[in-house]
């Protein structure tokens, strides 16, 4: 049986997305790491690119920055709408949110 764990994950690329049609706008990925995650003005939750703009548009996925893989990851698995999608970059497979074995 395949189980991935954090420190198993930790040298490889994660990318981060929010499924915006389930946030409850509650503010905890906010709070975990404002560098990847931002209130627009609909109260709803969206990742920032690296030059900190709000991407809008459905779907939009940026990696996550090796510092805050952790911060992330526990937004991932503590967001009460379960809509942060976090993933590995190279295959897609999900290392926290919906999806991930923990
Ligand atoms: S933690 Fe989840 S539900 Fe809460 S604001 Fe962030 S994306 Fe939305």
């Amino acid at each position: 049986m395949r189980t991935e764990t954090v420190e198993q994950t930790t040298e490889q690329t994660l990318e981060v997305w929010v499924d915006q049609d389930l946030c409850t706008g509650d503010g905890l990925c906010v709070q975990y790491a404002p560098e990847v995650f931002e209130f627009d003005v609909d109260g709803l939750a969206y990742v920032k690119g690296p030059d900190g703009e709000l991407l809008l548009a459905p779907g939009s996925r940026v990696d996550v920055p090796a510092h805050l893989r952790l911060e992330v990851i526990d937004a991932a698995k503590e967001c009460p709408g379960e809509c942060i999608h976090v993933r590995r970059a190279a295959d897609g497979v999900p290392v926290a949110g919906p999806g991930a074995d923990q």
